[in-house]
């Protein structure tokens, strides 16, 4: 069976091209790149050319790239170092949205003493720049907002808030996971002061991220050791994974074009038909400020996690929430910060498409939902209780 794979948020295949600049750093070029001998500095050296393909990416400076582990290191490091740097200051400011990396980590630090503000979204997930200015106080050490909203794909205003933010003296974090690679990010063009970004997101592997900090910005490590990352993050790089990130993002400097035609399309395609031929569906999220490849569509009076199997049986894989919080019934807190009805929200499934996926696999999908959609619906006491019959059209 053919796997469609509509799960490009959760994680995404490495691209045949960053695979093969890998290659190289597992087999022949394994040398430590803080070695004196040229085996290992050569290594160095094309760690120093991943940094500059990712700056790029980023209209970055290399030095202001630092090589992390993953996504959620880089957003746990951002928000620790705002509070080792700033001790005086004991209060953070997220929204209701952001993902756990960020949402866990201060659900933690507000155990430990810390005050947590967390910004609502309204019904498509928008964020009031009003009440960002409303929840700053002096005793703010850092605003941390997400750029691309993993489950609905709604994009943040994150340039204006890192302004505002700024305006009171306050440090500026977003966790572009989702948006880098997608729409274009540019940091010369804002004041954001540290950006997250994970490989995997973006076709290259896992176990690789970067910390953006923007030149000048006070920052206290969170992993401590050696002096690797001019002491901004201890431990032996992972060269063939900061190789990889770097072609992946050299990729996705020259498809950003394709991705948001060509997979706009796919998804527009897909949604538009969903919603044609399945009543009582709808979409979450806004749907213009929104990344190119997301879609978030509820079916009302369903499972979400019911509708995942039956798509497996065919081999279409997507989410229901993010993949994070799928295996717990509550439904996602992003669905629930927006105020998704319960019936809606506990049938919300997330298709999140990529470069590689092709026009006969979106047809697929279409041919096949309708018939998933109501065969669970005849099952659902739900449905019945509701009066329903005949739902999909
Ligand atoms: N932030 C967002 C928005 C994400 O979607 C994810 C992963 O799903 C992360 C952070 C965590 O990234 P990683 O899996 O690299 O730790």
């Amino acid at each position: 069976m053919k796997t469609i794979y509509l799960d490009n948020n959760a994680t995404t295949k490495v691209a045949d091209e960053v695979m093969e600049a890998m290659l190289p750093y597992f087999t022949e070029l394994y040398g430590n790149p803080s070695s004196m001998h040229t085996f290992g500095g050569q290594v160095g050296q094309r760690i120093r050319d991943a940094r500059e393909q990712v700056a790029a990416l980023l209209g970055a400076s290399p030095e202001e790239i630092v090589f992390t582990s993953c996504g959620t290191e880089s957003d746990n490091s951002a928000i620790r170092s705002a509070l080792m740097t700033r001790p005086d200051k004991k209060h953070v400011v997220i929204s209701r949205v952001e993902h756990p990396a960020i949402h866990a980590l201060c659900s933690h630090l507000g155990s430990q003493g810390y005050k947590i503000t967390e910004l609502p979204v309204d019904k498509n997930g928008i964020l009031d720049l009003e009440n960002l200015e409303k929840s700053m106080t002096p005793d703010t050490a850092i605003v941390s907002l997400m750029w691309g909203n993993n489950e609905t794909g709604v994009i943040f205003p994150v340039e204006e808030a890192a302004r505002l933010a700024h305006e009171k003296g306050i440090l500026f974090h977003t966790d572009a996971v989702q948006a880098a690679g997608k729409i274009p990010i540019n940091m010369k063009n804002n004041v954001i002061d540290m950006l997250s970004i994970s490989g995997h997101k973006l076709h290259a592997p896992k176990g690789i991220g970067i910390l953006y900090i923007r030149r000048g910005t006070k920052y206290s490590p969170f992993l401590i050791g050696g002096h690797q990352e001019k002491g901004r993050r201890g431990g032996t790089e992972n060269a063939p994974g900061i190789v990889g990130l770097g072609r992946a993002c050299e990729l996705a400097a020259s498809n950003m074009e394709k991705e948001n035609t060509y997979v706009r399309r796919l998804r527009d395609k897909l949604e538009r038909e969903l919603l044609n031929k399945i009543s009582q569906s709808r979409v979450n999220g806004d749907i213009v400020n929104r990344l190119p490849n997301t879609t978030n569509i509820s079916f009302e009076f369903v499972e979400g996690e019911a509708i995942l199997l039956l798509m497996n049986e065919l081999g279409i894989c997507a989410s229901s929430g993010s993949a994070c919080t799928s295996g717990s019934l509550q439904p996602s807190h992003v669905l629930r910060a927006m105020g998704v009805p319960f019936t809606m929200a506990h049938g919300s499934i997330r298709f999140s498409l990529s470069v590689y996926n092709t026009e006969e696999e979106v047809d697929f999908v279409i041919d096949k939902m309708p018939a998933i959609i109501e065969r669970l619906r005849g099952m659902s006491p739900f449905w019945k209780q509701a009066g329903q019959s005949g739902g999909v059209q």
